[in-house]
């Protein structure tokens, strides 16, 4: 059993809590983007505020390498945290020296504080003991919160949670856990769809969940790169070669259950790839190179060599949104098309409805992936479904069945009447 705040002991009063939060938002520009995570993880802050424990935030912002560098600072994600929260929010840089340990202490009951990334560290990536010695003593406790980057053997994930006692995870990443096990034994008929870029990845889940599947529906890349495999020319869309031997495999194996699009919106790639994506909503326009004009074929007869594919068609739609809608449960992986033009929209946001119409008519529907995630938000749709996870691997391999670094350790505490010890 993995311990959640409940077993934490009764009196926290004072206590210093070290959250291990993921405010790893996608970001444009120095603006704070989709807030999602933060906004999750404010119901445990409060929680540990109420039963006066001292929250102290750690996490992780893009891809640093291992030194400070402006560009990716919280600084900023800290007032986005105390406007979204009202809380007062004390900023400290760097996450691992004797200012934080200084401020940790001095830290008032009722106020936040908030740690620089811990990625300005080299030990972070490392999983460093050093580190994670430092990191400990920034609290008595630790709650791990962080859904995305549970799957890293980092010095604030796997690091900590083998190293701080109590440690429990927080509510965010309760509510993750309870939504995508409950497709551990899915209500029948369960509906997978799967889209996207990554396809090694996607087939990697697509063979652990053939089993427990009765359909596999496919789109984006992933369908390419099927297409391929089922003798299909796919024109200049983008395929990823080296997945079509496992693809041709599933297909074997399992091609009672997949469907593939029957239809493509295809255009030019040159003239998709002149225009930036942010153009098409709603920002200036740059003089035309050449128009983006799509137009559907028909799988059957092929892509041509001068077209590529950017979105399922009309009938596939069709197809896909009435097995979307008759599923009992339905879990989502990856975009039908390249979403984020208006032109090649129309696949994903359809079944971004469709799992809306299901969760209705009481399905189970779980969306994982985090550009599947931006693309349900897009629609206007998150809270049309039963979940919408805040991590792209880490839900990917939950659902694999893989056991995740950063929770192993925590399993392993010993309880006593369902509660855990200083
Ligand atoms: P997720 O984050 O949901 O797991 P991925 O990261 O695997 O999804 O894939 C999302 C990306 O795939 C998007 O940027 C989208 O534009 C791109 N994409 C989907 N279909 C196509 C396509 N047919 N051609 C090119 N890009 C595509
Ligand atoms: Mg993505």
């Amino acid at each position: 059993m993995i311990p959640s705040l409940g077993c934490l002991p009764d009196d926290l009063q004072g206590k210093r809590a070290l959250v291990r939060v993921d405010f790893n938002i996608p970001r444009s520009g120095a603006d704070v983007g989709d807030t999602t995570r933060i906004e999750r993880t404010i119901p445990t802050i409060r929680w540990l505020l109420d039963r006066g424990a001292r929250p102290i935030l750690l996490s992780h912002l893009g891809r640093p390498r291992g030194f400070p560098d402006p560009v990716h600072s919280l600084a900023g994600v800290a007032g986005t945290l105390a406007s979204m929260s009202g809380l007062p929010v004390r900023f400290v840089a760097p996450c691992d020296g004797p200012e934080a340990l200084e401020a940790s202490h001095d830290l008032e009951p009722g106020r936040v504080m908030l740690l620089e990334n811990t990625r300005f560290s080299r030990g972070e990536t490392e999983n460093s003991p050093t580190m994670v010695r430092r990191l400990a003593q920034l609290g008595e406790f630790l709650v791990l919160d962080a859904f995305g980057s549970l799957h890293r053997e980092h010095a604030s994930t796997a690091g900590l949670a083998s190293t701080m006692r109590p440690a429990v995870v927080g509510l965010l990443v309760q509510r993750e856990l309870e939504a995508l096990r409950s497709l551990d034994e899915p209500p029948l008929p369960f509906v997978v769809a799967f889209g996207g870029a990554k396809a090694a990845d996607k087939i990697m889940l697509l063979e652990s969940l053939i089993d427990r599947a009765d359909r596999l529906l496919l789109g984006g890349i992933v369908a390419n790169t099927f297409l391929r495999a089922a003798g299909l020319e796919t024109g200049g869309s983008v395929v990823s070669e080296s997945e079509i031997p496992r693809a041709r495999d599933l297909l074997q194996k399992a091609g009672d259950k997949i469907s593939l699009p029957v239809d493509l919106i295809v255009a030019s790639p040159l003239a998709v790839r002149n225009r930036p994506a942010d153009e098409l909503y709603g920002g200036k326009r740059k003089p035309e190179k050449e128009k983006v004009r799509p137009r559907t074929v028909l799988c059957a007869e092929g892509v041509p060599d001068d077209l590529a594919a950017f979105d399922i068609g009309a009938r596939t739609r069709q197809l896909f949104g009435g097995e979307i809608r008759q599923a009992r449960s339905f879990f989502w992986n990856g975009p039908m098309g390249m979403f984020e033009r208006k032109k090649f929209a129309s696949g994903t946001l359809s079944v971004a409805r469709a799992a809306a119409e299901a969760t209705r008519d009481k399905a189970l529907t779980v969306i994982g992936g985090g550009d599947s995630a931006a693309a349900v938000q897009l629609a206007g749709l998150a809270s049309a479904v039963s979940h919408v996870s805040t991590g792209g691997g880490a839900s990917m391999e939950l659902i694999a069945g893989s056991t995740l670094p950063g929770l192993a350790p925590l399993a392993e505490q010993e309880l006593r009447d369902g509660k855990l010890t200083w």
